[in-house]
């Protein structure tokens, strides 16, 4: 999608800081976080947002969903958000679908 920030970082004519990749998905760290974690989960495809994703393609729905928790439970302690931000209103600025992997406790600090 000509224009897109996230398909530019999945091409990799964008740098990011990776902490995970597989066939379907990225998963990097945000620019501005708001939290001690805050990874943004991205497919490769270009989908607008979580519903279109869901509604539409229900098997990598559910692919996306398990490398999501693949990197959240590598990267946090299992006490994190998972946050989709759909629609402007939303608060969404970038227009393809990412998941805020958003917690308090890296991995490694007491559950
Ligand atoms: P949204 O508001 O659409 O849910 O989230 C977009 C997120 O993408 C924001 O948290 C913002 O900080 C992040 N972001 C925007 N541009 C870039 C970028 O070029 N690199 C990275 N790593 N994050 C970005
Ligand atoms: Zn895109």
């Amino acid at each position: 999608m000509p224009d897109c920030i996230f398909c530019k970082i999945v091409a990799g004519e964008i740098p990011s800081r990776k902490v995970a990749e597989n066939d379907h998905a990225i998963a990097f760290h945000d620019i501005n976080p708001e939290q001690p974690v805050h990874i943004l989960v991205v497919p490769k495809q270009h989908y607008s947002d979580v519903s279109h994703l869901a509604l539409h393609e229900s098997s990598i729905t559910a692919e996306f969903m398990r490398f999501v928790a693949e990197v959240a439970n590598e990267q946090t302690n299992g006490h994190f958000r998972l946050q989709f931000n759909t629609g402007s209103q939303a608060g969404q600025t970038v227009f393809h679908v990412h998941g805020h992997i958003l917690s308090q406790n890296p991995k490694g600090s007491l559950a």
